[in-house]
């Protein structure tokens, strides 16, 4: 269907009015002197009124965002009018053409050509009007002068033929450039998709058809999954002709009262039709999803590439009386990036729930930007101990004392601090804290054999990660302090380009640091890395220490870990020991070391001093 210039017609009413009132006095004028009085007051009246109808359009349209079904019907009254309007100056003109006396009949001729340009410039934008509006006008000229009945009446036919072609080509031509343009500044080059700034306008006209006609309707925002690494890999014109495949198959998918635009790179937008009711409208939606998710799944072939791609699709649900555009789009992000996160190639739905924990995220991270320099951060340090229960050393784990938030768990803010970065920050203070106090307890006579600090896997792969271990080093810890320095890193790493991660490492092991392998079984394990990577210990994941006692499956998985752990000549810690019987079934399957609230919890660093000085003693004694 093509598209049509409400706003264009809308801006000719006043116009249009204005070009009949007032020449239209004149006509009044030339009526009376004419002698023909009584059709010129008549057809003055008609005016009148129909410009009152115009102008009564002119102001409905203003007055208030109308729905779709709403706009239509204007649409067919404003054309309406104008053919009221025209019809009665051909009335005019039939009325005044075979008056001579006063020139009425001149005047007329005049008439008929200045009413034609008109429609020609002000109507161009509706080939409905001007189409049958030019040739009904500039036909009455045509018989007009055919009637004469002289040879300069029939040259004058013939001009008047002539210049109604010339009005029409020049309309028709006005009309197809304001048709591209309009769909250059509204679709996108590439697919031929609607873009942002038409979808905009859809979406804010469905949000006021919902408003008067209720119903509901949804956004679907679709991101392709890993488009990104199509286009590193093959080339932009392989990403782009997989681009115009997607679109393609998003519109066949789709009924076609449904809106779909692409928004930029690999990121579409479907605005649902408006169904009636919502318990119903829900569940087609999630089909309609569902169905675009399978057909987007399909094999591409694109310039002799067989390509996969998957997509994510976050859903926003709109109900009657939604007003903020912009909060929906954000919102039905917020959904994709959901079903991104819940393992791509699905589709997610924004609820109220989701819209908490965002805000609880945001908030995380608006203030842990500010946690460091506030000297929020601490550290706890969690005694290990060998099979004798003695004291060999501890982890450092870092605690959020938040001014605002209270105590932060590490298990949220560790995460939210790796997916913005602030990791690296974080993490380097961290290591200051943990250098620093390594540092005083040596000072005071304090000695450890394990000293371990978390490392994430973004803190270890950034640029700049050696140098600065290597500078907290050399002002805090004299080389032989680093001999009891561990950095427990996880399975994760080896999503990374493991020759990078390799040569880090290696790089920190000059420095005198050992590596374990921390929450080991539960992600990757996959033995050819574990045999490239520099590790020397492996620390078995809380949760097959968890109901070690009864469960026969964590028993036997701990028992393969070890075994690992023996052929490789690699430590074994393990964590979450939380009571007696575990800790005895842990030492019995031949584990070294023993972290867990049984033996003991975080500590502060003054908690931990009689401990640690406890153990000096020991230690001592045993010497002696
Ligand atoms: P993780 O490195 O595996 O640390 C052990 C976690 O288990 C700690 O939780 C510790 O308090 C907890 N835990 C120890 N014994 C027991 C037990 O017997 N039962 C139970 N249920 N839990 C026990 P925490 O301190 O909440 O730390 C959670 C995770 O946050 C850590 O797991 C680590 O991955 C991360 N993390 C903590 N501090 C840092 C840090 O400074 N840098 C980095 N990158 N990550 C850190
Ligand atoms: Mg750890
Ligand atoms: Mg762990």
């Amino acid at each position: 269907m093509e598209p049509r210039f409400h706003d264009f017609i809308h801006r000719q009413l006043v116009p249009l009015v204005l070009l009949s009132i007032f020449p239209g006095l004149g006509y009044l004028l030339l009526g009376w002197l004419g002698g023909v009085a009584g059709p010129a007051v008549a057809w003055y009246l008609g005016i009148l009124a129909v410009s009152g109808w115009g102008l009564w359009l002119h102001h409905a349209y203003r007055r208030r965002a109308l729905a779709r079904w709403e706009k239509a019907r204007w649409y067919r009254q404003a054309l309406g009018f104008c053919y009221l309007l025209c019809l009665l100056w051909a009335a005019i003109f039939v009325a005044y053409a075979d008056v001579q006396a006063s020139h009425l009949n001149e005047i007329a001729v005049f008439t008929e050509i200045g009413a034609s340009s008109v429609i020609s410039i002000f109507l161009y934008p509706e080939p409905k009007l001007y189409r049958p509006l030019i040739p009904v006008t500039m036909g009455l000229l045509v018989i007009h002068f055919a009637h004469i009945g002289e040879w300069h009446g029939y040259a004058l036919a013939v001009f008047a033929v002539i210049l109604a072609g010339v009005l029409l080509y020049g309309s028709e031509r006005s009309f197809r450039l304001l048709l591209d343009a309009r769909r250059q500044a509204t679709h996108d080059l590439l697919t031929g998709l609607a873009n942002r700034a038409l979808f905009s306008e859809q979406l804010a006209q469905t949000l006021v058809d919902l408003k008067y006609q209720g119903g509901f309707s949804a956004l679907l925002l679709i991101d392709l999954d890993h488009f990104k690494t199509v286009n590193d890999s093959l080339g932009h014109e392989v990403g782009d002709g997989l681009l115009v495949e997607v679109a393609r198959r998003l519109r066949s998918e789709l009924p076609p009262s449904c809106h779909v635009a692409r928004l930029g790179g690999d990121e579409f937008i479907i605005i649902g039709r408006r169904l009636p009711d919502r318990r119903t409208g829900e569940e087609k939606v999630l089909h309609l999803a569902r169905r675009l998710l399978r057909a987007l799944k399909q094999t591409y072939v694109v310039k002799g590439h067989h390509l996969y791609i998957s997509a994510s699709i976050g859903i926003r649900f709109i109900g009657v009386g939604e007003q903020d555009a912009g909060r929906l789009i954000r919102e039905a992000d917020i959904a994709m990036y959901e079903a991104k996160a819940a393992g791509r190639d699905g589709a997610f739905v924004f609820s109220e729930e989701i819209s908490r924990m965002v805000e609880e995220h945001l908030k995380v991270e608006r203030l842990l930007h500010f946690a460091i320099e506030r000297e929020e951060i601490a550290l706890a340090f969690q005694p290990l101990f060998d099979g004798h229960r003695r004291l060999v050393g501890v982890e450092c784990l870092a605690r959020w004392h938040s001014g605002e938030m209270g105590e932060v768990p590490p298990g949220e803010f560790i995460p939210i601090a790796e997916q913005t970065g602030l990791v690296v920050e974080l993490g380097g203070h961290v290591l200051e804290l943990a250098f620093r106090q390594l540092r005083d307890w040596h000072r005071r006579g304090i000695e450890l054999d394990h000293f371990a600090v978390n490392i994430s896997v973004r803190q270890c792969m950034h640029q700049r990660f050696v140098q600065e271990v290597a500078e907290l080093c050399e002002k805090y810890l004299r080389p032989h302090l680093r001999r009891c320095l561990v950095f427990e890193i996880t399975e994760t790493v080896i999503r990374e380009e493991v020759a990078r991660v390799v040569a880090t490492m290696e790089a920190l092991r000059k420095l005198g640091i050992r590596f374990s392998m921390d929450d080991f079984g539960t992600g990757y394990s996959a033995l050819g890395y574990l045999k490239r990577l520099p590790v020397e210990e492996l620390k078995i994941d809380r949760a097959f220490v968890n109901d070690l006692e009864q469960d026969e499956e964590n028993r036997a998985m701990v028992k393969v870990i070890v075994g690992i752990a023996g052929l490789l000549g690699l430590q074994v810690v393990a964590e979450g020991v939380e009571n007696e019987a575990q800790y005895q079934e842990l030492r019995r399957l031949g584990c070294d070391l023993y972290q867990g609230y049984h033996l003991s919890r975080p500590l502060t660093a003054e908690a931990l001093e009689p401990l640690l000085a406890a153990r000096g003693q020991a230690m001592e004694e045993e010497r002696a």
